[in-house]
């Protein structure tokens, strides 16, 4: 599979916008939005806000939607007093979302998701009393009249859940939550019927399945999510996980979704550096041996990858959730051959999981009106005005396109000769590729809403006020920062944009000045030769996943990373753990990936001078324990300072000019920033 490819394609997708019948039921194409937890679901009052979002969606075609998960009881709950579906009240509530999904043309399902062991809060439950190593409450194990009442509560959810409107429900059994702790003996230590042979690690499952399908109508979906790998010891075989899927299907199961790796896994999953539809030959193993439609995840968010994975007959359903952060008109875009018109998600998690562990609304960085749909609103304007932007980063283009949406007639500026700003140095990357559909969305967008774009140019501010514009935004960025170090002329030493955006060739032994989340990428640009997307196969290697053996314990093996193309130290004056600042769902990969290349951490240090023996630095206060680091080059990664040249002249001319991203401010500026400012300007001017 061509896994990478940023080029738009024009031959439609067959595959993609053929209907699927399911009995009494039909799907109008094989599009799933997977289920997401956004955070509206918890508080009854953004119910509206809930019900615009998934409406948006249902409006850009998606074939079935999936909700966030629900917890059929208290104790399932994910974090207390989280979102749940246990009685009428609540279920009439829902039927704002169930109608305003079907008056926009589509069909939506309940995840009902038990959390068990991942329940953050005291008197959670599971299989056995075994506390998860990511959460710091042990959960107590459940009596067998426990698990009883539970799939009751199951049932009873789904009911409600029918009641409420919804065209069926998603059982969560995958992802190491409750039921998935049940099917592995890595948590489930029972000796009753519950536990013990893998027969009956499968009960639960399939009792869950059994029960429900007897309660609802025919025409009521019913899909399981099933962990196809689960990435952790003592996880189930591959063999145990056909056998569930069989087993459901029998039950009365409709369609099986699938997921792959518990919470706790650490292997990545989801993050960008996991190449495109990375776990598909585990998904087409169990497409084959049941006859049920299967739905494909996971690093998915192009229709070729998708129509690929459909023509291949590897399964008969493609669930995506992210991209539908990014992009509510996916869908629509992909039918009408637009798809070089994407906004394509690119596995940052910075705006979506990061921010359900900050216990904020998910949203995406790409499109900051994701989850805030009635809030930030790109209305036609009444004045159209003539609105300068200067910079093509991040945030200048995404205030160019948002104004020019809206109605203005804008102009934007770039002294480069081409634009993406920092995001040009991030694309190239190795593990980062997907910033390259960024890029051509950009590009594309500025075509659609006809901004007028002036490459080469770095615009005075004397050409700025002749040209009399109505408004004026300086989106001119960030340069990096060069630190006072004495030395710091010498010809070893680059910053990262000359070694990574102008490819300065560079020795065997580098140094790197700054470990923030630049400092960290330019530390896997450094130890991978080449700068290679790595294939699948050379991927699960790196990791240490197989597919081929049906009876390994949770498809793990020891992980076989390549050697690394160079020796790497890299450098911090803090004296706090390294990578502290990185993303909370990506900082654990970025440290993995940098430790598994053998890059040397050194903190706590002053740096005293560069020379050509190499880089000379110091310890503590007294600048003790002198020691040289013997490199051929040193790179510079100091975080940067803002490019604001124009502001103090437009001022002094008496034009406000208005400051967005790094040109506004630079400590802490990542793209989730930039680019939600452009547009709440966008939406404000
Ligand atoms: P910039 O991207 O700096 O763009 C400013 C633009 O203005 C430039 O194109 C510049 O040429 C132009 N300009 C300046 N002066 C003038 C002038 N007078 N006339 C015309 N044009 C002018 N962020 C994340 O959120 N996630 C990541 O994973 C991530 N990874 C990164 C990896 C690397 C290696 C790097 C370098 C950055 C990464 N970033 C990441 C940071 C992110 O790219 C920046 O935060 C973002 O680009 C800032 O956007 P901006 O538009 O404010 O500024
Ligand atoms: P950063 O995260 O602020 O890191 C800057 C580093 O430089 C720090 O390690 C700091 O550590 C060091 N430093 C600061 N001033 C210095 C000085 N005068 N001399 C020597 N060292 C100095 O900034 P960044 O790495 O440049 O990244 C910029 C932004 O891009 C970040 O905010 C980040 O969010 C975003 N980004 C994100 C990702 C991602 O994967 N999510 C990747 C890349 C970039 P000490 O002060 O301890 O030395
Ligand atoms: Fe995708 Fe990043 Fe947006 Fe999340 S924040 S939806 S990962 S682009």
């Amino acid at each position: 599979m061509n896994a990478q490819s940023s080029a738009p394609s024009h031959g439609g997708f067959p595959a993609l916008f053929e209907p699927l019948a399911l009995g009494a039921t039909t799907l109008r194409n094989r599009v799933v939005m997977g289920s997401m937890h956004t955070g509206l679901e918890d508080r009854a009052w953004d119910t509206h806000k809930l019900a615009a979002y998934f409406a948006e969606r249902a409006r850009g075609g998606v074939g079935l939607i999936v909700t966030g998960g629900y917890a059929p009881n208290r104790t399932g709950w994910l974090l207390p007093f989280g979102a749940k579906l246990t009685n009428r009240n609540e279920a009439y509530r829902h039927r704002t979302i169930t109608a305003a999904v079907h008056e926009a043309g589509g069909k939506i399902a309940i995840q009902i998701l038990h959390a068990g062991r991942y329940s953050y809060m005291p008197g959670s439950v599971s299989a056995s009393s075994i506390k998860a190593p990511i959460n710091p409450f042990r959960p107590r194990a459940l009596s067998s009249k426990g698990v009883e009442n539970t799939i009751d509560d199951y049932v009873r959810c789904a009911s409600l859940a029918e009641f409420a409107g919804y065209d069926g429900c998603e059982i969560m059994g995958g992802e190491g939550y409750f039921i998935n702790q049940f099917l592995a003996p890595r948590t489930n230590r029972r000796t009753d019927k519950w536990g013990g042979t893998p027969e009956n690690r499968r009960r639960l499952a399939v009792e869950v399945v059994r029960r429900i399908r007897a309660k609802v109508g025919r025409e009521f979906l019913l899909m399981f999510r099933l962990s196809m790998a689960e990435l952790v010891e003592q996880g189930q075989t591959f063999d145990e996980i056909i056998a569930l899927a069989q087993e459901l299907e029998a039950a009365g199961a409709d369609i099986l979704n699938t997921d792959i790796g518990w919470h706790e896994a650490r292997v990545p999953t989801i993050v960008t550096s996991v190449p495109r539809a990375a776990f598909l030959e585990f998904t087409a193993k169990i497409t084959e041996q049941v006859s049920i439609p299967v739905c494909a995840s996971n690093r998915i968010n192009m229709p070729e990858t998708a129509e690929e994975i459909l023509t291949r007959g590897a399964a008969q359903l493609i669930s995506m959730a992210r991209p539908f952060l990014t992009d509510p008109e996916w869908v629509n875009k992909a039918q009408q051959r637009r798809d070089d018109e994407i906004n394509t998600c690119i596995a940052c998690n910075q705006a979506c999981l990061d921010h359900v562990f900050q216990r904020k609304t998910v949203s995406c960085l790409l499109n900051p009106r994701a989850g805030h749909e009635t809030e930030l609103i790109l209305a036609p304007t009444r004045r159209t005005k003539r609105v300068a932007v200067v910079g093509a980063g991040p945030a200048g283009l995404s205030a160019a396109i948002a104004l020019a949406e809206r109605g203005h007639r804008v102009e934007l500026f770039e002294a480069d000769d081409k634009i993406g700003g920092q995001f040009d140095i991030a694309r190239r990357i190795p593990g980062k590729e997907e910033f390259n559909e960024s890029i051509r969305y950009f590009a594309r967008k500025l075509e659609t809403t006809r901004v007028t774009v002036h490459l080469n140019r770095r615009v005075s501010a004397q050409e700025l006020l002749d040209e009399r514009f109505d408004d004026v935004v300086l989106a001119t960025g960030v340069r990096p920062r060069i630190p006072n170090i004495p030395g710091i002329d010498h010809p070893m030493v680059l910053s990262y944009a000359e070694l990574v955006r102008d490819g300065r060739p560079v020795g065997k032994r580098v140094a790197v000045i700054g470990a923030g989340g630049i400092g960290y990428d330019v530390s896997e640009f450094l130890t991978v030769e080449g700068h290679p997307t790595l294939k699948i196969d050379e991927w699960k290697q790196e990791w240490g996943v197989v597919a081929d053996d049906h009876s390994l314990r949770g498809q793990l093996i020891a992980p076989e990373p390549s050697p690394a193309a160079r020796d790497v130290v890299l450098l911090q004056r803090k004296t706090t753990p390294f990578g502290k600042g990185l993303g909370k769902t990506t900082g654990w990969v970025h440290r993995a990936a940098v430790k598994a290349k053998g890059v040397e951490h050194v903190g706590g240090v002053n740096y005293e001078r560069i020379d050509d023996d190499g880089l000379h630095i110091s310890f503590g206060e007294k600048r003790q324990r002198p020691r040289l680091i013997a490199v051929d080059n040193v790179i510079i990664c100091a975080g940067q300072e803002s490019v604001r040249e124009l502001e103090e002249p437009l001022r002094a001319a008496g034009l406000t000019p208005h400051l967005i991203g790094g040109a506004d401010v630079a400590a802490e500026l990542d793209a989730k920033r930039a680019i939600d400012q452009g547009t709440r300007l966008a939406a404000r001017l």
